[in-house]
């Protein structure tokens, strides 16, 4: 049923990235053209149906002419990705042999169409070059735009809109939201998609406002309507009254205010009431993140998720590219330690350029360093370029989603092998790097006093802990009430961590999401961590919340959640405390006022 257009209809789903946007809405279909039908022609519409997929691909040739024309700037050197598709357009392969089959088997042009792209498929995959063989992916592409201009499907690129615009999806890749100017884009709003997914992750990075998770938002609006979104609350407005639109002006505005007025804590220390120091770093995705890392205060990066440089761009990058980014990032925070995570693509990280099988389970399947050790020629190529940076600041290395001893050894072993082979053509390494590892699979806590003996220290990645052990994939909308950061187990499991990793003198730090969230930073600190690495935007934040709780009190308050035995009984306990010990901050459910 389509709703009444000037009725309001508000929904709720999760608040992915804060921040209020009130604006026009686009509906933008990612979803790729799933059915297609084959039927028969007549003798006399062949030629019509060979027009009708020429159009098609002219079509095509001109979307890629205008896309290529409104490529920003700062990206124009990935423009040669769009020439290339042109070539692939009137390549025999797409081309000829579509019009010789729809000629031959007198098949519609779709089918015909489907057929090529199956054949070049099974010809890429015999191609040894790993590079090479990716570049199916290309003529994936280049199909799947002349199939929707041939069944009348719109493909929009992110960077076309004249106005800026809120973005409706059913769904948004990482690598979507990567592509997100915030002159062009006020926020968006998802069906799916939970708190910690990537998608999410990246639009805190970029400030843009989301609420992600909603469901059926995609069927209750119009292309057109007007919108808010309030990221904070995970609320969304479709056609507001008058009152409503003036009440959200309101709060955005008190948003922005209190953004400003949080900003003067960035450069304080992050120092307890009683004296204890907690090193706080941010997590960064992007190389344009950078500014933005050094201005929160953050003392280094705790995390570097060195992914999206093989998602926010076609083509894998080369060692030399990998290499001047490295460099930058070491150069930019030394003296300041910058902890590179190699590749952890997979999951909901994926890239057009891997040819990662199509996976059932994907969180569970060929990601992270799986991927890794089994694409060597890849992870050697990371570990050179981090190797080859090394001497320009103080990186560390942490190799992420371990799982068991085999894993860490076997991904050292290969870093050793880089190094030899760096050192033998006379490269400068630095000398006694750090090698780290993710803490975020609970095998890994199960081993962690194992593995702590074998690496210089730990990141407790809680985004994917809590995915596994609690069973619920991040990135789906339908269990997201169930990411439970205080889950009893979480706690025990984060308890047995940190113990490990002290009991063999390594430092332990966190850097999913739940590190950057005030309302557990007591219990955080109260557990023993004194690293934490988040989203520099929420860097000011805590600093705020550090400086006014004690390390002590933190410890035994602590002892008495490891108590508790339900998620309620800790979140109302929690919360109590937040509300009751700093009213100006947390409101009466301990919820965070802004
Ligand atoms: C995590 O899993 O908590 C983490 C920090 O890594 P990512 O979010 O990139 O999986
Ligand atoms: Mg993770």
């Amino acid at each position: 049923m389509r709703l009444d257009e000037r009725k309001e209809i508000a929904l709720k789903g999760v608040g992915a990235s804060a921040g209020v946007a009130i604006g026009r809405a686009y509906l933008v279909d990612r979803s790729r053209v799933k059915v297609i039908y084959q039927y028969l022609l007549d003798e006399n519409k062949i030629e019509e149906e060979v027009d009708r997929f020429r159009q098609a691909v002219d079509r095509a040739e001109e979307q890629l002419r205008q896309i290529k024309e409104e490529i920003p700037e700062e990206i124009k050197d990935h423009a040669g990705i769009i020439d290339a598709h042109r070539l692939i357009l009137r390549d025999r392969l797409i081309f000829d042999s579509t019009i010789d089959l729809v000629r031959s088997e007198q098949i519609n042009a779709e089918w015909a169409l489907k057929k090529n792209v199956e054949k070049a498929q099974d010809a890429f995959a015999r191609i040894k070059d790993e590079y090479l063989r990716s570049r199916v992916k290309d003529v994936e592409d280049v199909s799947e735009r002349i199939l929707r201009n041939l069944t009348g499907k719109k493909t929009e690129s992110l960077l076309e809109f004249s106005e800026p615009v809120i973005i409706v999806s059913h769904d948004l890749s990482p690598a979507d939201t990567t592509q997100m100017r915030l002159d062009k884009v006020l926020g968006f709003a998802t069906d799916m998609g939970g708190k910690t997914s990537h998608t999410a992750i990246i639009a805190q990075s970029l400030g843009i406002p989301a609420v992600v998770g909603l469901e059926r938002i995609t069927h209750d609006f119009q292309s057109g309507d007007v919108l808010i979104l309030d990221g904070n609350n995970g609320e969304v407005i479709i056609n507001p009254d008058a009152q409503t639109i003036a009440d959200f002006t309101e709060r955005k505005s008190r948003y922005e205010n209190f953004r400003a007025e949080i900003a003067r804590y960035s450069h304080l220390p992050a120092e307890t009431l009683d004296g204890q120091a907690v090193t706080i770093q941010a997590n960064i995705e992007l190389m344009e993140e950078l500014d933005s890392a050094l201005d929160s205060g953050a003392e280094g990066i705790g995390l570097f998720r060195t992914e999206f440089l093989y998602l926010s761009q076609k083509g894998l990058p080369d060692e030399q590219t990998l290499f001047e980014n490295f460099r930058e990032v070491a150069r930019r925070f030394a003296p300041a330690p910058v902890t590179i995570r190699t590749l952890d693509i997979g999951g909901d990280k994926f890239s057009s350029q891997l040819d990662l099988a199509d996976e059932m389970n994907p969180a569970l399947g060929l990601r992270a360093i799986r991927f890794c050790l089994k694409e060597l020629d890849i992870f050697k190529r990371q570990l050179r370029a981090i190797l080859r940076a090394s001497s320009y600041g103080r990186l560390k290395i942490m190799f992420p989603m371990i799982s068991d001893l085999d894993e860490v050894r076997q991904a050292k072993a290969v870093l050793e092998e880089v190094r030899e082979g760096l050192k033998r053509e006379g490269v400068i390494v630095a000398a006694n790097i750090p090698i780290g590892i993710m803490i975020e699979i609970p095998s890994a806590v199960a081993l962690a006093d194992h593995l702590a003996k074998e690496v210089d220290f730990f990141s407790i990645g809680t985004n994917d802990l809590i995915q596994y052990s609690l069973a619920i994939d991040r990135v789906n909308e339908h269990v997201a009430h169930m990411y439970q950061p205080l889950h009893p187990a979480i706690l025990r499991l984060v308890h047995q961590t940190i113990k490990a990793g002290h009991q063999a003198g390594i430092p332990v730090a966190m850097c999913g999401e739940m590190a950057g969230d005030p309302l557990y930073i007591p219990v955080l600190l109260g557990l023993g961590l004194n690293e934490l690495s988040m989203n520099p935007v929420t860097v000011a934040r805590v600093k705020q919340v550090i400086r006014l709780i004690s390390w002590e009190e933190s410890r035994r308050m602590v002892q008495e959640v490891l108590t508790l035995k339900t998620t309620d009984q800790v979140n109302r306990f929690v919360r109590l405390k937040m509300s009751r010990g700093f009213p100006e901050l947390f409101g009466p459910n301990g919820k965070m006022l802004y």
